[in-house]
């Protein structure tokens, strides 16, 4: 329980991440539905265990398509139409790369050049041939991998929103490890999601994101790396090269009604870096986001569905 005693969180450990729910009432069999549909959605979309619905897939690459479960083929439809825009940095099919560099599992390592040349290779999202009618998913290439792990979270908070919704629940919080859907408003009027400063303990903060019925993701550099020569490489790679994206951020933080949408647009916009995405924004008026760059300046695309409340004196406000 949380000191404010009117909030009731539950915790677990699923998709190797830390699971929170915050609910107003005490409902275990509540709380322990909640985890056990995100398990089922895990199990259907992992690909850091053999089997599941994107493993079959993934096992048939360069030989044969496999039917898939119609939430799947339309997340699946939805990575790919975001993979293939021009120059994004999202790209669903990164599956051998990550694979290759291990980052956030043991045993990384930093690959040779000549194999990451190999598997570009083996990473184009046009080479995903989806069959509408069979509901089926064809990886043209042997090799090719899918790995949805830049959009399943969102995804399946939004399942999660959706579920407490049927179940008429009007205040409510999950958070996915970084991935916060929100219904309603929190104990003080607003949910205040915390903005984690980088590098540093968990509990520091740089500052405070208020919403009410929103999602806030957070994507960062600081998340999962791991350090080699003094290099530091993290889990967020540039499908152009291979290599860890780099740039002047530290992170991207999302706002939106749908956490789906935070987890797209924290990788796309990832690796446009701030001015670009300051301008591609401008057309997505229900998008707002909030960059956080390695020269400590915190910048806001716009702020019409969320209040920010600075805790850090170190990181300035631009803009
Ligand atoms: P987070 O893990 O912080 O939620 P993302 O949502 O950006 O960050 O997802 C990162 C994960 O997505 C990686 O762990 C990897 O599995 C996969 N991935 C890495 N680079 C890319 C990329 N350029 N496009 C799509 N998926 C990626
Ligand atoms: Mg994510
Ligand atoms: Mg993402």
């Amino acid at each position: 329980m949380t000191p404010d005693d009117r909030v009731y969180a539950y915790s677990a450990v699923l998709m190797g991440s830390p699971i929170l729910l915050k609910l107003f009432e005490h409902n275990e069999t509540l709380a322990s539905n909640v985890f056990r549909l995100i398990k089922l959605q895990e199990n259907k979309l992992t690909v850091n265990r053999q089997q599941s619905e994107v493993m079959s897939v993934n096992h048939a690459a360069g030989d044969h398509a496999v039917a898939v479960s119609k939430p799947v083929f339309d997340l699946i439809s939805r990575a790919k139409a975001v993979s293939v825009l021009e120059n994004s940095s999202f790209n669903f099919t990164i599956g051998p790369l990550v694979k290759r560099w291990k980052i956030g599992f043991s045993g990384n390592s930093v690959p040779a050049a000549t194999d990451l040349q190999a598997l570009l290779k083996i990473t184009d999202p046009h080479d995903v041939i989806l069959d509408e009618g069979s509901q089926s998913v064809f990886l043209h290439k042997a090799g090719m991998e899918i790995d949805l792990g830049a959009i399943a979270k969102g995804y399946i908070a939004d399942v999660v929103r959706d579920f407490l919704r049927e179940q008429r629940v009007a205040q409510a919080l999950i958070n996915l490890g970084g991935n916060v859907q929100t219904l309603g408003a929190g104990a003080e009027g607003a949910w205040a999601i915390g903005l984690k400063k980088p590098f540093s303990e968990p509990e520091s903060l740089i500052g405070v994101i208020n919403v009410t019925n929103k999602s806030v993701v957070t994507s960062g550099i600081y998340e999962r790396y791991f350090e080699l020569n003094g290099q530091r490489y993290h889990h967020i790679l540039d499908p152009k090269t291979g290599y860890p994206l780099d740039n002047e951020l530290l992170s991207v933080t999302i706002i939106s009604d749908d956490s789906i949408d935070g987890d797209i647009y924290t990788t796309l916009l990832y690796g446009m870096g701030v001015e670009k995405s300051l301008r591609y924004l401008q057309n997505f008026p229900h998008i707002e986001a909030v960059f956080v760059t390695k020269d400590q300046q915190i910048i806001f695309s716009s702020q019409r569905q969320f209040t920010f409340t600075p805790l850090d004196p170190d990181y300035h406000i631009t803009g």
